[in-house]
């Protein structure tokens, strides 16, 4: 039933020659990976792959169809040593031993632009790690991941990239059978908060401290003279993770599994399993079907990076301060910032949603009313914001669409709010001109919704993908509307209709959606 592994370099494929590996993940103590291969697939085949993103990592445009093998991780090329990454973790707030159960990293690739990605295979089958798992993957699941972070990236999230997703020819067993597939995911590093937790309740105390000198090393040089390291990575994690939340929460994306394993620390959204986009606002916005708790609320992702970050701070007490109290003081130093740091930053982002450029401590009353009007009249996240700057452009350099009176009519809770706003506009430097400048760099215009995302995995799974490619698209540009001139039908085709077509979702929709982890 298997094919053998093909032989590396057997047919001397281009592919090998454009991957520059240098695995210095290899170079810690071996309690922090297991040398593994990849499953031998019966059939790979590339449904997508991403052209401009292996155009930065390879500087050179190649063929999709030379990767099969490779993707599929049916071969391994000679210059590198695969491995899965052990890890721990807090899931839901239990601490457990995990590592990559279903993801192999195929080895660290150094771009022509000297940047260092792991290039890692999610789906390639067993490892020491997956329990009882079977470290595959669902076409859906994969696909669904590929399309979710390309999004975030578009959106100017930090994130790991999604490089092809390769159909193995396998069927893979959950609640019924679904075709199998391997997402190549690029990440700077794959090292989590749950990496220090491991080296610190499962490794020795130089276990710990080498990975923190690796850690820096590898995404901190800065800190190499740094007086106290494990303090100012403290630091460094809880910034970039204070910046991501934030930027999550501009857009209206809900992680969905924000378990301390899941938190990296670069600072890159990952995991993409149950994750979603909020449609109308509410706070306490959950889909996936394990948070049953509301743990992982579209809200609470603040608290929760908060209390991840003081698991990071745990695991590495040992490095804050020889003595335990003072250990404990430094992190709280550090820790106590959170609080006043992300309320600033969350009201910096929320005034430049409403095209505040020189707001004020008052103003936070403005965001506050427009928050509990949107919650309580159901108000849609990404197209309030749209509409809200619409009603401040000036008309000519709308484009033409159909639907203007519907978006405006979906503000009618919000006209006294919006008389405040305009005139509070009316005050500032710039006026609407500036608002609207602001407006459309920090909203989006389009977002992938669940409603449309299944539609487009159904077709899929038919083998249309037209729906997928479209969504696709569409995340490629998420806040312009600059018209291509035709579509592929050499219709006249208006990116603003697409947009709208794929903006608003069944009433109710959302009461019985669930996201699942796609495990
Ligand atoms: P995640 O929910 O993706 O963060 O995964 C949590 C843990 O479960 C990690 O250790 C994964 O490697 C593991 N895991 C998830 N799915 C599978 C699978 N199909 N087979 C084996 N391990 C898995
Ligand atoms: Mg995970």
């Amino acid at each position: 039933m298997f094919k053998e592994r093909v032989p590396a370099q057997k047919n001397g494929l281009m592919v090998d020659n454009l991957l520059n590996f240098d695995n210095t993940y290899l170079s810690l103590h071996q309690i922090f990976y297991s040398m593994v291969q990849p499953s031998v697939v019966p059939n790979p085949e590339i449904v997508l792959f991403n052209e401009e993103l292996g155009q930065n990592l390879f500087g050179s445009s190649t063929n999709p169809q030379e990767w099969s093998e490779l993707l599929s991780g049916n071969r391994v090329p000679e210059s590198t040593a695969p491995f899965a990454q052990a890890y721990a973790g807090h899931q839901f707030g239990h601490f457990t031993m995990l590592g990559d159960g279903r993801a192999i990293v195929i080895g660290e690739h150094i771009t022509p632009f000297g940047e260092r990605y792991d290039i890692q295979l999610k789906g390639c089958g067993r490892t020491p790690y997956s329990r009882r798992g079977d470290g595959k993957a669902t076409l859906g699941a994969m696909l669904r991941e590929y399309l979710m972070s390309e999004s975030m990236f578009y959106l100017g999230i930090p994130t790991s990239r999604s490089l092809a997703v390769t159909k193995t020819g396998e069927k893979v067993y959950r609640d019924k059978t679904f075709d199998g597939a391997v997402l190549t995911r690029l990440m700077t590093s794959h090292i989590r908060v749950g990496t220090f937790e491991y080296a610190r309740y499962y490794g020795s105390p130089n276990d710990l401290e080498s990975l923190l000198d690796y850690t820096i090393k590898r995404h901190l040089p800065s800190l190499l003279q740094s007086k106290n390291p494990a303090a100012g990575m403290l630091e460094y994690v809880m910034n970039r993770q204070i910046e991501l939340i934030i930027n999550w929460m501009r857009v209206g994306f809900i992680h969905g599994v924000m378990n301390t394993d899941n938190t990296s620390i670069s600072g890159e959204t990952f995991d993409y399993g149950p994750c979603s986009f909020m449609n109308a606002f509410d706070l306490n916005t959950v889909f996936s079907s394990l948070d049953t708790g509301g743990r992982y609320a579209f809200g609470n992702q603040p608290a929760i990076i908060k209390w991840n970050i003081a698991k990071l701070a745990e695991a590495l007490l040992p490095l804050l301060h020889p003595q335990q109290d003072r250990a404990i003081e430094i992190a709280n130093e550090i820790i106590d910032k959170f609080d006043n740091q992300f309320s600033h930053k969350w009201y910096t982002m929320m005034f430049s949603k409403i095209g505040l450029v020189n707001p004020t401590t008052e103003d936070r009353v403005l965001v506050d009313e427009l928050l509990t009007t949107m919650k309580s009249s159901k108000l849609d996240y990404t197209n309030t914001f749209s509409a809200l700057k619409k009603t401040i452009t000036p008309k000519e350099s709308q484009p033409n669409q159909s639907n203007q009176s519907n978006q405006s009519r979906q503000l009618d809770p919000l006209n006294s709010w919006m008389t405040n706003w305009t005139r509070r506009l009316e005050e500032s430097e710039g006026g609407f001109l500036a608002a609207v400048g602001l407006m459309e760099k920090m909203n989006p215009l389009f977002i992938p919704r669940n409603y449309f995302i299944e539609k487009a995995l159904a077709g899929a799974d038919e083998n249309d993908y037209t729906l997928f490619n479209q969504l696709l698209s569409l995340v490629k540009q998420p806040y312009s509307l600059v018209e291509q001139p035709y579509s592929l039908a050499e219709q006249p085709y208006s990116l603003a209709d697409d947009i709208e077509k794929y903006s608003s979702v069944p009433n109710n929709y959302d009461k019985n959606y669930k996201t699942y982890c796609g495990t």
